[in-house]
């Protein structure tokens, strides 16, 4: 099962408080379907359930059960196949069914807790969500411009607006940031899942910070061997020119740790000295044993 296929069972689940709500619902079930309008009312989905909640979204609406054809893809098809069924369904809606485009009527979404429901419906017809594991992604595939467009707008109040984008004709209606997409799940009612996503995205967070960590440890690595390289070519140059010995005995005594110890930082340069020294105190005397080598060779 996909996390997607998850939310949805999850979303099939919710009981609905009240009528308001579960027109609502019902509404963004078929106005999402693979078609909606009077000569097509029909869904295409993989999910059995969804096809249950399609079922009793017409049932609820004008008390009627609809045809249900299982394609051959393994798909499961449901239509109106009644013209008049058809109308029916409209008209509750408040469409006249001549309209050569059919809108978002907001009368069908009337009150504050009618918009989760709505989304709900959306969602379970034509929504995707991506595991969180692979990437934050929430999608709508609407069918035309003018729907996803409307589809959008609905959005205008709630904490989470949607970019638009099409993909082979399909209007793509679609969330990346993660807090906007754990807002509509919780919005939709998808509790549990919403918990999963959240756990996933601190493992992920957890996991990233730590990754970041230990590469930072390997960058710093990679710094002090090649800085001791230095030193150390630095360092024997003097001495096969035999102007080691012309050194102060605080030089060569740091110039000996060095050559003895090239794992070792500055700052633990510093402390194994006879009079300890900070990192910016070796690095110092460091810098000088480097400018006398670089003085005998020229
Ligand atoms: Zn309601």
């Amino acid at each position: 099962m996909s996390f997607s296929s998850d939310v949805k069972k999850e979303l099939c689940a919710i009981e609905c408080e009240s009528d308001c709500c579960q027109r609502a619902e019902a509404y963004g079930l078929l106005y999402f379907g693979r078609a909606f309008g009077k000569h097509d009312i029909s869904l295409l989905t993989d999910y059995d359930f969804v096809a249950e909640r399609y079922k009793a979204a017409i049932r609820f609406l004008i008390q009627k059960e609809p045809e249900c054809v299982l394609s051959k893809s393994g798909k499961t098809t449901i239509s109106v196949e009644n013209g008049d069924d058809r109308m029916d369904l409209l008209n509750e809606l408040g469409y006249t069914g001549s309209e050569t485009s059919l809108r978002i009527l907001t009368s069908n979404i009337e009150y504050e807790c009618c918009f989760g429901a709505f989304i709900r419906g959306a969602f379970l017809s034509c929504g995707i969500v991506t595991d969180p594991k692979k990437e934050y992604h929430l999608e709508f595939d609407v069918a035309f411009k003018n729907k996803s467009r409307d589809f959008s707008e609905i959005f205008e109040d709630f904490p989470a607006s949607p970019k638009q984008s099409d993909r082979n004709g399909v209007n793509i209606v679609y969330f990346k940031d993660s807090e906007q997409i754990e807002n509509i799940l919780t919005v939709m009612g998808a509790q549990v899942s919403v918990l999963e996503f959240i756990n996933e995205k601190i493992f992920k967070d957890v996991r990233n910070h730590v990754n970041r960590k230990v590469n930072c440890d390997n960058a710093n690595i990679r710094k002090t061997c090649q800085a001791a390289a230095q030193h150390r070519e630095a360092i024997e140059k003097l001495i096969q020119s035999g102007r080691f010995d012309e050194l102060s005995p605080e030089l060569k005594e740091l110039a000996r740790l060095r050559l003895d110890n090239p794992e070792m930082t500055l700052s633990e340069l510093g402390a194994n000295l006879t009079h300890p020294l900070s990192r910016s105190g070796v690095n110092h005397r460091l810098k000088k044993i480097m400018e006398i080598a670089d003085k005998t060779s020229k």
